[in-house]
């Protein structure tokens, strides 16, 4: 197999077939390129505008994407695809290289807060971070409809594994980013309004629904490792997104959560902030149940060695879904997050 190395403007997302690019965009210090890898596997029954995307990647400190999607490079055949699968297993290369969450070494920006209007395409935003948002936009979008977008938790916080959809008026089609959702077996899934998930702005997700896409993100392990679950179920959910979607022939059959009906519809959560920097003690793991009002961790002060530590208290009843993976934490960091069951 050959990977061809090909400007944006080279390459093909709709002739019948499967194509394999390192796209190249341009370094903005050395003469070369950043190589972003891209698969696309076009079917006899594609049609105009419309394709499963799944990235991988776009923090570059997050793994069980990448390794999910590189799988996929190899299980997907051609001969399967009935309309478009395109397949990014790293998105943003730049992060990936360094294991960072952001571009650290090119521009420093983080991919998932900068989806903003002229990202790519005026001087002021033309480092690499933004003509990635500028390459998806003008290469990708247009010939997809639903995006899927596999993050974890990085350095910052540890999850149980959840898959989110971003809610949409319609309630057939919300109804179908739920199913998606549901499909890839977490122990979660919720609507992006849910509260767990909102609040960021410029994401990627975001920008895919603002276009008119079905858009589904993951949290699907942490701490820059590879979580088993994790990898398995974001093969899951791509190849049952594909199939249920007239994208990919085939069959499949529901695991984890989604098949022993163990899974949390999220209805409501409660974050806490951390008040002052600090040294954070989970007294619960991800995935346990806590009432309102429990103190499910402390923020210790090892300047104020002699004081009590800040309690930090479930604000509704349900399972601690997030908390913070580092034990030191900054002034402001969301150190805990519990949902609870949609009534
Ligand atoms: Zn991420």
């Amino acid at each position: 197999m050959t990977r061809d190395i090909v400007s944006p403007q080279q390459v093909d997302l709709q002739s019948p077939g499967r194509r394999d690019y390192w796209i190249a965009l341009n370094h903005t210090s050395v003469w070369g390129s950043h190589l972003i890898p891209l698969t696309v596997i076009v079917g006899p029954q594609a049609k105009p505008g419309e394709g499963l995307v799944a990235f991988g990647g776009n923090h570059g400190n997050e793994y069980e994407g990448p390794v999910a999607i590189k799988h996929l490079l190899r299980e997907i055949r051609t001969e399967d695809v009935l309309g478009r699968i395109i397949l990014v297993p790293v998105l943003n290369v730049a992060a990936f290289r360094v294991g960072r969450r952001e571009s650290t070494g090119d521009d420093g920006f983080n991919l998932n807060r900068v989806w903003v209007e002229g990202a790519g395409t005026t001087p002021a935003m033309a480092g690499i971070t933004h003509r990635i948002v500028e390459f998806v936009r003008t290469v990708i979008w247009p010939h997809a409809h639903i995006s899927i977008d596999l993050h974890s938790g990085g350095e910052v916080a540890r999850f149980i594994h959840w898959a989110v959809w971003y809610g949409h008026d319609d309630p057939e089609i919300d109804a179908r980013g739920q199913q998606m959702a549901r499909w890839f077996g977490t122990r979660i899934v919720m609507n992006s309004s849910a509260g767990a998930a909102g609040g960021i702005t410029g994401a990627l997700f975001q920008d895919a629904t603002n276009r008119g896409k079905l858009a589904i993100a993951t949290e699907l392990g942490h701490g820059s490792a590879v979580d088993v679950r994790g990898v398995r179920y974001a093969r899951q959910g791509v190849l049952a997104a594909a199939i249920h979607n007239g994208q990919l022939r085939g069959t499949i059959e529901p695991i984890g959560h989604h098949a022993d009906g163990t899974q949390m519809l999220v209805g409501t959560s409660a974050s806490v902030t951390a008040p002052y920097p600090g040294h954070y003690e989970p007294l619960f793991d991800c995935g346990e149940s806590v009432a309102k009002g429990t103190t499910a961790g402390l923020l210790h002060d090892f300047y104020r060695l002699d004081e009590d530590p800040f309690e930090v208290v479930a604000g509704v009843d349900g399972i601690v879904a997030s908390q913070a993976w580092g034990a030191r934490v900054d002034q402001g960091q969301q150190i805990l997050l519990v949902t609870g069951e949609k009534e």
